[in-house]
């Protein structure tokens, strides 16, 4: 897996400094029914569950960023694509389809001022912006705002999400005043700006890492620069892209289209130094050689931001990292963790942490529907996506992780078979939403799907002309039992895959199990 090596967090250096809204915490409630810590997804969603169960409920959100509530996916993707040059302005990002939609999840007027929380008749939610949580006392139920003011809540999530982490090469080169405008993080929005405007002026960039973010920044940029004026480098250790979550074979697949959107991959390599150079950066590879580029995006994995767990007496898991909770997510009385921090009892498949956005909405609406009064498990998987491009997505659930044992099955990819055509198709650019309705209850499959297998051919041999993974399902397993799945260029089947997942059995034969996602029809 990615258990998380100790290293030490930078300085949030691209936030808007200072910004704080409002600006004196006289005017943040000092006694609220329900507490937010962090003003992400998994916030935002625990919200808007609380706010179905308790319509009248008055949320406060205490985020240590100065914008409203965001989704970040489309900042790795889509919003790349946006031909406007004003979209670091707007915010905005075109679907594949071309239909527009903002960043954040709400417009500002849908939020209530802090000073006005517990007077609205009808509830609300109210964001304090620039504000951070230092401290719980868990017992007396008060949360310590940086100025050291209090705030009494009844109910109280954690959802701090994570922050970007940095190798020592890279830790020391952050540190040289010549080089912090070089060396890039990206989680948030500014840091979505900064690097936007860096890389319309850029020759030469670097991308460092070969997991999600490295691999959908890569191709964004190489799409982007759609006259191909710029070199653009992706640096990773493994042997090919997302090879911490891919077999090896379709890793070095992947490269293959990652190379074809403009990028130099450049595999097996590690950073060894940095160092200025004018204004640019002068890497040093493990194989020797030395690349000049203007900047340098690092995107080498995150680490939770457990920050309080030292000063408030909460367990963090030591080899997941997170803050522990139980399958109700709770970590103490009348206190819940949701999201990217979360580290929870999943009763199917174990302990786990999982950094995905669809995982923030599922444990953030189980955790607002616990906090209003449910006792509700985690039962429902989460699922995750990525696209390469448009031309490669995949879809996966589960434990999906190169070193367990993995079966694929493939088949030839159609036109249809692509990130945007399922976009174009259903106008919705969040994959979570676009799978069917979890039916667990359910058998596996619709009339139209059984009979549309009925017909289906028999699976080909595997895969079919030796070099074409344009299409398949890949089976993770352990102790011969599928704990994950990925959907490869295989769309709107998530729910059998889950189907799979839930039922726990040992196949004898995954041909036949893959026969149900039908990916030789259409
Ligand atoms: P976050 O979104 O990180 O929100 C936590 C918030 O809490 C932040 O605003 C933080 O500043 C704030 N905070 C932290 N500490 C404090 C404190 N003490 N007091 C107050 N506030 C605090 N996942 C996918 O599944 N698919 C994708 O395509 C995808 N694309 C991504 C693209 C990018 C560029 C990035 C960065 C991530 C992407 N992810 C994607 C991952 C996904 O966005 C995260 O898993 C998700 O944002 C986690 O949500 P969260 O609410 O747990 O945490
Ligand atoms: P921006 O990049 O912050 O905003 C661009 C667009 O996004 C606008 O249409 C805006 O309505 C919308 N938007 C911005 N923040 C939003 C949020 N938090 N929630 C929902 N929608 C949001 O544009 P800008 O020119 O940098 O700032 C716009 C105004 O906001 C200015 O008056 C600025 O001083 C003030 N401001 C906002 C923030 C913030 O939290 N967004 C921080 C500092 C200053
Ligand atoms: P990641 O965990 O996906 O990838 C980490 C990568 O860092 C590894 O694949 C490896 O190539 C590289 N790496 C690790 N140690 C290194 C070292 N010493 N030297 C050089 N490279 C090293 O993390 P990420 O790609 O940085 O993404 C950041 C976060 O954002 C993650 O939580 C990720 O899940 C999330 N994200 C998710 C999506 C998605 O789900 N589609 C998209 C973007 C970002």
């Amino acid at each position: 897996g990615r258990a998380p090596k100790k290293s030490r967090q930078p300085e949030k250096i691209k936030s808007r400094k200072g910004f704080k809204d409002p600006g004196s915490s006289q005017d943040i409630p000092k006694e609220v029914p329900y507490l937010l810590i962090g003003g992400g997804t998994a916030s935002f969603t625990a919200f808007r569950a609380i706010k179905s169960s308790d319509p009248t409920a008055k949320v406060l959100i205490v985020s240590n960023e100065p914008y409203f509530p965001y989704m970040r996916p489309p900042l790795s993707k889509e919003i790349w694509f946006n031909p406007d040059r004003d979209v670091a302005k707007s915010l905005t990002f075109k679907q594949w389809n071309g239909s527009e939609r903002s960043l954040f999840y709400e417009p500002e007027d849908f939020y209530i001022h802090c000073k006005d929380l517990l007077e609205s008749e009808n509830g609300g939610v109210a964001v304090a912006r620039g504000w951070s949580i230092k401290r719980l006392d868990v017992l007396n139920k008060v949360a310590v705002l940086d100025d050291g003011e209090q705030v009494k809540y009844e109910k109280c999530l954690i959802a701090t999400g994570a922050t970007p982490r940095l190798t020592p090469v890279f830790e020391v080169a952050l540190a040289d005043e010549n080089l912090r405008n070089n060396i890039k993080l990206f989680r948030n929005i500014d840091d979505f700006k900064d690097v936007f405007e860096a890389f319309e002026a850029a020759k030469a960039v670097a991308v460092v890492g070969g997991g999600f973010l490295g691999s959908e920044l890569a191709c964004a940029f190489g799409r982007r620069d759609h006259k191909k004026l710029k070199v653009i480098y992706q640096i990773f250790p493994e042997s090919g892209n997302m090879g911490k979550l891919l077999p090896e074979y379709l890793s070095m697949w992947t490269s293959e289209k990652v190379r074809a959107e403009g990028v130099q991959v450049v595999p097996k390599t590690e950073i060894v130094g940095a160092k200025a150079k004018n204004d640019q950066v002068e890497l040093t590879l493990s194989s020797g050689k030395t690349l000049l580029v203007d900047f340098v995006v690092v995107s080498v994995g995150v680490e939770p931001n457990t920050e309080l767990a030292e000063t408030s007496d909460l367990e963090v898991d030591p080899e997941l990292g997170g803050y522990l909770v139980n399958t109700e997510l709770q970590a103490r009385t009348d206190l819940y963790i949701a999201g990217d921090c979360a580290c929870f009892y999943d009763p199917r498949l174990g302990r786990r942490r999982i950094e995905h956005h669809d995982h923030a909405v599922v444990s953030g609406r189980l955790a607002g529907e616990n906090m209003a009064g449910a006792r509700n498990p985690y039962l429902h998987q989460s699922m995750f996506w990525s696209d390469l491009g448009p031309e490669v997505g995949y879809e996966a659930i589960g434990i999906v992780d190169s070193s367990l044992p993995t079966v694929g099955v493939f088949a030839k990819q159609s036109v249809n078979d692509t990130p945007q055509a399922v976009v174009e198709k259903t106008d919705e650019f969040d994959r979570s939403k676009t799978e069917q309705l979890p039916q667990e209850c359910e058998k596996y499959l619709s009339e139209e799907e059984k009979s549309k297998l009925k017909d289906s051919k028999k699976l080909l041999p595997n895969p079919i002309d030796g070099e074409d993974y344009g299409k398949g399902v890949i089976f993770y397993l352990r102790d011969d039992v599928v704990v994950g799945i990925v959907l490869w260029n295989v769309f709107n089947r998530m729910s059998i895959a889950r189907q799979v997942l839930k039922d726990q059995k040992k196949y004898d034969d995954l041909n036949e199990v893959a026969k149900l996602f039908n990916i030789h029809g259409e």
